[in-house]
């Protein structure tokens, strides 16, 4: 129990103590203790309040503890929770109809995490290419993107190339190729082995520093795969579901994937849920017992998903984001500032870059921004990611640009 001596300004302290001693410490986070939340503010253990322009490394994008969701959410846990899929439940079959549906695929393999969607896909991709097209076993061949994010399992950090992800973690998962980013040469190169059965992608790459690639890209490597009869994988977890102004970052270049990755804001925020997303060619070659969790389609998840989707398209999210992330960015550079090298973004995932000789510099802005009442984290050492919820209105955006301006010039 918290004592109940401890002064405003003694309890972040308690918290920050808590957690390092009894806490593995495989995050750095900011100095700051988060106890409520609502639309595109938190509030710390101090009373403070705070934008949130992480917003759970975009799993908020419907705003903190969105009534409708948090509804569903209460509803449902009052009725019944979990199952497992030894039985069927009476929310699973309506979130699949929901979600197909919604994205237009005929199936759905629901998980929990994001990184458990990549491993679905993985095994998928790889089961379709020894089935469907004819590779034989063992040689499946998956490409994937230097400087991708798809998550921390030991299969996923086989192919990340941030040394901080992989270093003594090995032996790695073999059967990935890595190519450059953007680079449609290398994947047409890439493509000439006829082991390949799939190539992963993140339509923008988010933890890289939010890495747009060239218009065009994605539909012109959409039909290279297809030329090599090859699956095409995009990994919207963090792009999707209204983040960057439209449903999903492909649909800027009415581009259809073969397998389609979600989680995150799936649910809100409220609880992990992740989907795979693809045709009956590729999903019905796993059959019972040979891929699963205990949670996943869990009628709790089910609920809030089915809520959560509502909820982007009910609130016109995509719009919005586009909107404001078009005003945020035009504000943004009107700031005249030495140390703000590169303001991008599409809808309201955004990313600036630092230049400052000091290596802490963005962390020492972040610290400032906090100061003046923003949360933001820096990626990378020298990229601030700003990705507020989706629910922002413009006078939280000037607001917020306002923070931002006067925090470059007391950081430095
Ligand atoms: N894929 C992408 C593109 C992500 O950004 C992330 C998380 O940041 C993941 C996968 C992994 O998701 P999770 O942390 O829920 O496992």
């Amino acid at each position: 129990m918290i004592p109940t001596s401890l002064s405003l300004s003694e309890k972040t302290s308690y918290y920050l103590t808590l957690e390092k001693k009894y806490g593995a410490h495989n995050y750095h986070p900011l100095p700051v203790v988060l106890q409520s939340g609502k639309g595109v503010f938190v509030w710390d253990v101090e009373d403070n309040r705070y934008y949130d322009f992480l917003s759970g490394y975009s799993a908020v994008n419907q705003g903190h503890c969105h009534p409708r969701i948090v509804n569903a959410l209460i509803g449902q846990a009052q009725q019944l929770t979990l199952t497992s899929r030894a039985f069927h439940n009476n929310v699973l079959g309506k979130f699949e109809e929901y979600i197909t549906q919604y994205f237009g695929y005929d199936k759905v393999l629901p998980m929990n995490t994001g990184v458990e969607a990549v491993e679905t896909a993985l095994k998928l991709c790889r089961r379709w290419g020894y089935q469907v097209k004819g590779v034989p076993e063992n040689k499946a061949k998956i490409i994937v993107c230097a400087n991708n994010f798809h998550g921390r399992t030991l299969s996923v950090i086989s192919f990340s190339t941030d040394p901080d992800n992989t270093k003594q973690f090995g032996p790695y998962t073999p059967g990935f190729e890595i190519i450059p980013f953007n680079n449609l040469d290398a994947l047409a190169e890439a493509l000439k082995n006829e082991y390949v059965t799939g190539f992963l992608v993140e339509p923008i790459q988010g933890e890289a520093g939010v890495v747009i690639p060239d218009e065009g890209y994605l539909k012109q490597a959409k039909l290279l795969c297809e030329e090599s009869h090859v699956l095409f994988i995009a990994d919207e977890i963090q792009t999707g579901l209204c983040r960057t102004g439209r449903l999903l970052y492909c649909d800027y270049e009415a581009v259809r994937p073969d397998i389609l990755l979600l989680g995150k804001a799936l649910s809100g925020g409220m609880l992990p849920v992740s989907a795979v997303l693809a045709d009956d060619g590729v999903m019905l070659t796993i059959q019972p017992g040979e891929h699963g969790s205990t949670y996943g389609g869990n009628p709790l998840a089910c609920s809030v998903a089915i809520e959560a989707l509502s909820v982007l398209k009910e609130e016109n999210l995509a719009q919005n984001a586009e909107t404001m992330g078009n005003l945020f960015r035009a504000e943004l550079s009107k700031i005249s500032s030495p140390h703000l090298q590169t303001i991008r973004g599409k809808g309201l995932l955004n990313a600036i870059v630092i230049r400052h000789p000091d290596k802490n510099a963005a962390w020492n802005l972040c610290l400032t921004l906090k100061e003046k009442g923003l949360l933001a984290k820096p990626t990378h050492g020298d990229k601030i990611r700003l990705s507020p919820p989706l629910v922002i209105t413009e006078e939280q955006v000037l607001d917020a640009v306002d923070i931002i301006r006067e925090s470059l010039v007391e950081a430095f």
